[in-house]
């Protein structure tokens, strides 16, 4: 059999940089409690992303959950099941009442014209997903929580430096979270970011992330504990040298998925906004077995006998999950559940060769009746 092709892999920087930046932790020994490379890490985010603030938290879930307890919030919050388990977990543990809105077939994202319908008196405010790094309709959901007075925060995870019409994604709405997990465009080990506008947040966000502990004799907030540690922050600063070619990498990889499938009759593309420059996250398409004469999960199981390894991603929605079956029983998400029965991630990270793409693609192709 061939090498095994996995759908990813994190993206490493050259290891003689990466050992370098260990060497002063060594002499100084500040390995957390933000040192010297947080600071920078942040400040070089902070251009990279274009946004106003930012703060960095140990991972994307505890910057998200950080997120909704800093912005002081209560009752329920709209979201999306077609995302990963993060999302719904983070407002669940947060005491907070998740409700699911369904999402658009063309991109996964949340569906804003069925935003109005499940706003209650209950509403505090709106978490939509970024989904792949696709761009939400944020003009859309912008103007719909102005008028109910809702905040919103939005899951960027997916997202690292894409722009819509120019401008950082993480510029709209009132947070947006950023996952830096070993699987994401941009890794720090683990590690997370919350973007935001308002410099109140900025303590709000450090007493979550620190125990709310203001100085030696001063705790003034429940908090926990979400630091990014020194070696995290290291991994941080020599990846985001790199980041622009691990983007363009990616880019040549997908471009290239699009010439071998896209023409295929019952392989659907997804159809992002044409006024984002994206980031190539994921490959996601969307088997449509009535045109392509067999099922995602026939396509799946074929490709896993010559060891390429695809993801249902996502599979199933977070509606279907043992724990959340009963919540959501009652939940309408036509969209998301079709979607989820279609969708495969075909491997994409930042090293994977061309010649692996060709070969994904002649095994999906030979599947095809
Ligand atoms: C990765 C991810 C998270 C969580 O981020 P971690 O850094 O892994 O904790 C949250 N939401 C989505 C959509 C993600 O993909």
């Amino acid at each position: 059999m061939e090498h095994e092709i996995f759908v990813t892999r994190p993206s490493m920087p050259p290891f003689e940089e990466y050992a370098a930046m260990l060497r002063p932790l060594w002499e100084n020994r500040w390995l957390t409690n933000m040192g010297a490379y947080h600071a920078q890490l942040e400040r070089e985010l902070t251009d990279y992303l274009q946004v106003p603030e930012l703060s960095l938290f140990s991972n994307g879930h505890l910057a998200l959950e950080g997120a909704l307890q800093a912005a002081e919030l209560s009752g329920e919050v709209i979201t999306t099941p077609y995302t990963f388990a993060s999302t719904v977990h983070a407002i669940v543990r947060q005491g907070l009442t998740p409700v699911l809105c369904d999402v658009k077939p063309e991109d996964g994202t949340l569906d804003e014209s069925k935003l109005e319908s499940l706003i209650t008196e209950k509403t505090t405010a709106i978490v939509p997903v970024h989904v792949y790094g696709h761009c939400c309709n944020v003009e859309a959901i912008g103007s719909i929580a102005e008028k109910y007075g809702l905040k919103v925060i939005y899951d960027a995870a997916h997202a690292f430096g894409v722009t819509l019409n120019g401008k950082g994604i993480g510029t709209f709405g009132d947070m947006s979270m950023f996952s830096f997990h070993a699987t994401k465009v941009f890794n720090t080990v683990e590690g997370g970011a919350v973007a935001f506008k308002d410099p109140e947040l900025t303590d709000k966000l450090y007493a979550v992330k620190d125990y709310g502990i203001r100085d030696e004799e001063t705790v003034n907030a429940v908090g926990g504990n979400a630091k990014l540690n020194e070696l995290q922050a290291a991994m941080g600063l020599c990846n985001l040298r790199y980041v622009d070619r691990y983007i363009a990498c990616r880019k040549a990889l997908h471009d290239r998925y699009c010439e071998r499938l896209a023409r295929t009759p019952g392989i659907r593309f997804f159809t992002p906004r044409a006024d984002a420059a994206p980031n190539y996250a994921y490959m996601p398409i969307c088997i449509e077995p009535e045109k392509f004469g067999t099922d995602r999960d026939a396509v799946f199981a074929a490709l896993n006998a010559h060891g390429v390894h695809l993801r249902k991603y996502f599979y199933p929605i977070a509606s279907e999950y043992a724990c959340y079956r009963e919540r959501f029983a009652a939940a309408s998400l036509p969209q998301a559940v079709r979607l989820s029965r279609q969708v495969l991630t075909l491997p994409l990270y930042s090293d994977l060769e061309l010649r692996d793409v060709d070969r994904v693609c002649d095994l999906i192709l030979q599947t095809a009746r």
